[in-house]
């Protein structure tokens, strides 16, 4: 759970005044226990930063994590190790975060190892059992990371994740790098994975095809901010921002004539060193008015506990103009 969460990251020392990049500014969003949500938005947007944010690998410039009803930014470092166990982080490329030098069971092994769980024999029938239990063999364990393929290594990177018997797991674009039947297997994977450890996952996707069928709800975020929050099949339905709804179109149809996606959106993502006035997204929104320059929207709840920040998303649901109905 984190509440007014903001990170700004302060650059160039040789500035007289510093460029303040405001990679996440003011995010409240509660994760609950046993779902899998996703957060979801072009690159750029601040989602890496959240996901870091809420493990406390970075610390927030402002604003509060909870984990289990209390703060773990003013936690000591002993009792950060702790809860570290609990809380792991899976890579978009899990052969930057394996270390080239180490065989797979010393890999795998290491959590188990730093946290006291087993050792000796034990170990080593654990570490067995967890390559088992994401699709490799035991005998895996004596190999080195460059001898596998992608999918492969993100099956090392979640077998690793899993050493440490966590509660909550969050994938930073877990399977962006890999080809999209490798991306099935993995997502089925974790879904597996999720079921039979009773984990939470935070899924973090730029692809929201990727995240449709495995996440209960979606924050969609832009330039830092969380513009639309709900359940994934109501996101999917009738999308509320129009953020939302261009992401939405820009989903491949999956048929041999129509093979080329919709252009996503106009322009780039707007640099988060100089975010626009009022609504960030007022430079690429089709539906922008003078207020939009002018007035930053908050998130407000709509229906179905969904929540929305755009000052004009009843009059652009009304007018039917949602990423799938096409205007008569
Ligand atoms: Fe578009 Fe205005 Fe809504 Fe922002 S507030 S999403 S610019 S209509
Ligand atoms: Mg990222």
């Amino acid at each position: 759970e984190s509440t007014g969460l903001v990170k700004h990251f302060g650059g160039g020392g040789l500035l007289s005044s510093p460029t303040i990049v405001r990679a996440v500014d003011g995010v409240s969003m509660a994760v609950k226990r046993g779902e899998t949500f996703a957060i979801v938005g072009e690159s750029g947007c601040g989602k890496s930063t959240l996901g870091r944010l809420l493990l406390r690998l970075i610390e927030p410039t402002a604003g509060d994590v909870r984990y289990e009803g209390r703060s773990i930014l003013g936690l000591p470092p002993n009792e950060m190790r702790k809860l570290r166990r609990e809380m792991q982080i899976i890579f978009q490329d899990p052969f930057g975060s394996l270390n080239p030098r180490m065989n797979v069971r010393d890999i795998v092994g290491e959590p188990i190892w730093l946290h006291g769980l087993a050792h000796g024999a034990e170990k080593q029938e654990r570490v067995a059992d967890l390559l088992r239990t994401v699709g490799l063999i035991p005998a895996h364990g004596e190999r080195y990371p460059h001898e596998f393929s992608g999918g492969q290594r993100q099956r090392i990177g979640i077998a690793r994740a899993l050493a440490g018997e966590p509660k909550l797991i969050i994938g930073d674009e877990p399977v962006s790098a890999l080809d999209v039947s490798i991306q099935a297997q993995i997502i089925n994977l974790l879904e597996h994975l999720k079921d039979r450890f009773g984990l939470t996952l935070v899924i973090i996707a730029h692809d929201l095809a990727v995240i449709r069928h495995m996440s209960d709800r979606v924050a969609v975020m832009y330039l830092g901010e969380i513009v639309e929050l709900s359940d994934t099949d109501d996101l999917f339905d009738d999308p509320l921002h129009p953020y939302t709804q261009a992401l939405l179109t820009a989903i491949p149809v999956p048929s041999p004539v129509n093979r080329q996606p919709k252009p996503l959106l106009q322009g780039d993502v707007p640099s988060p060193a100089a975010p626009p006035s009022g609504c960030r997204f007022h430079t690429r929104c089709p539906h922008a008015k003078a207020r939009c320059r002018e007035e930053h929207p908050r998130l407000e709840a709509a229906a179905d506990g969904r929540q929305v920040a755009c000052h004009f998303w009843r009059e652009i649901q009304n007018a039917g103009s949602g990423a799938l109905t096409a205007p008569p």
